[in-house]
């Protein structure tokens, strides 16, 4: 009678991790889009357009005309780790950019077949690469280029086949992206944001660059929103409680929904935080008569070092210093605010 004995330990094969990481970063293709979307953004771009087929898991193509990639990194490009926005830990502390882990671009050629095309400033032509698990597969080859970049990636989670079975029966992946660059678009107004299905000519969100919050949001979500929109602002300055600005738009008393739309960019990255949209929530659902939801665009700035962006592998949840008394303070703002336009709403309806 031997002993059983315990199931023995072994190193996992290299391949294996970069995989199973990578489907950590990329959960479904609208979090390829959003790191693709960011990335350009990173490199100074005014113009984003994104294509779509078959809800991402055929093509996703994000064509920017920012600063291009040098042409003697693109051997490193999409390995893990490599990145031209961080060098130490401590610079975490004061990053502006979005990206900061090197970590996307690798993880999508994991996942996905991943083509680059770029050009820099003053080149005559650009380059186009091919990259497979980390590494180049195709290419440099010349070719020709507008300026900037183009990152396309083919049949997503062709690797995964149980990702791409469910990802297959949910066919909300499309309008996850357009949602995605509606909200990046509105935040961004400097910048003209496209997304259209492949094949398509007509976009499903087009802006255009240069005109206010207010105009955006109208292009993007319609005017009959963009009708009951007011302005908000708080601040704080007390660094024994919290230290932070914020501007918005948030729904009058007219406004009638079923959903939240919550859109929140703090220090400029799109995150979420759960307990400032209930908090905001509330405030509606205790003054409004009717049970309407609200729309809330947000923009909160903090002081980098009060923001810790690296608590999340898709970076979407952000954890905020002193967030309770933050959201204190923006409640009671959006409280009155919204307290006086639901009085202004029954003054007028009695003349
Ligand atoms: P990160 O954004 O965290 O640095 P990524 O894997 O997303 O990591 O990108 C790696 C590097 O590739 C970036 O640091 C940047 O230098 C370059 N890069 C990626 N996308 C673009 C782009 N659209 N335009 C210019 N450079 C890019
Ligand atoms: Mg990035």
């Amino acid at each position: 009678n031997v002993p059983k004995q315990p199931p023995k330990i072994i190193r996992l094969d290299e391949s294996v991790v970069n995989r199973i990481a990578a489907g950590e970063v990329i959960q479904r293709p609208v979090s390829a889009v959003k790191e693709l979307v960011e990335n350009s953004l990173d490199a100074g771009s005014t113009s984003i357009n994104v294509v779509v087929k078959d809800g991402g898991l055929k093509l996703i193509q994000v064509s920017d005309n920012g600063h291009g990639i040098r042409y003697e990194d693109l051997p490193i490009l999409c390995e893990r780790h490599t990145t031209s926005k961080l060098s130490t830990f401590e610079d975490l502390q004061t990053i502006k950019s979005m990206g900061f882990r090197g970590e996307a671009l690798a993880s999508m050629t994991y996942v996905g077949h991943v083509t680059v095309t770029t050009i820099t400033e003053g080149q005559l032509h650009g380059y186009r690469v091919s990259y497979r698990d980390g590494a180049m597969e195709n290419g440099p080859v010349a070719c020709a280029a507008v300026k900037g970049t183009q990152i396309m990636i083919e049949n997503l989670f062709y690797n995964m086949t149980a990702r791409r079975k469910t990802l297959q029966n949910s066919n909300d992946d499309y309008s996850k992206i357009v949602d995605l660059i509606s909200r990046f678009s509105i935040h961004h107004v400097k910048v003209s944001f496209s997304c259209r299905k492949h094949g398509s000519n007509r976009p499903d969100v087009h802006t255009v660059g240069t005109s206010s919050k207010l105009d955006a949001i109208r292009s993007v979500y319609g005017v009959s929103v963009s009708h009951d929109l007011m302005e908000v602002a708080a601040s704080d300055d007390n660094p024994s409680r919290s230290v932070f600005k914020m501007e918005g738009l948030i729904s009058n008393a007219n406004y009638v929904a079923k959903k939240t739309i919550m859109v929140l960019f703090v220090n400029d990255r799109l995150v979420e935080c759960t307990a400032l949209k209930r908090a905001i929530e509330v405030v509606y659902a205790a003054t409004l008569p009717k049970a309407s939801k609200p729309f809330i665009y947000m923009s909160i700035v903090l002081p980098q070092q009060h923001v810790d962006v690296n608590i999340h592998p898709t970076k979407r949840e952000v954890s905020l210093l002193n967030q309770e008394s933050l959201i204190d303070i923006i409640q009671s703002e959006v409280e009155s605010k919204l307290r006086s336009s639901n009085t202004t709403r029954t003054f007028q309806t009695q003349i």
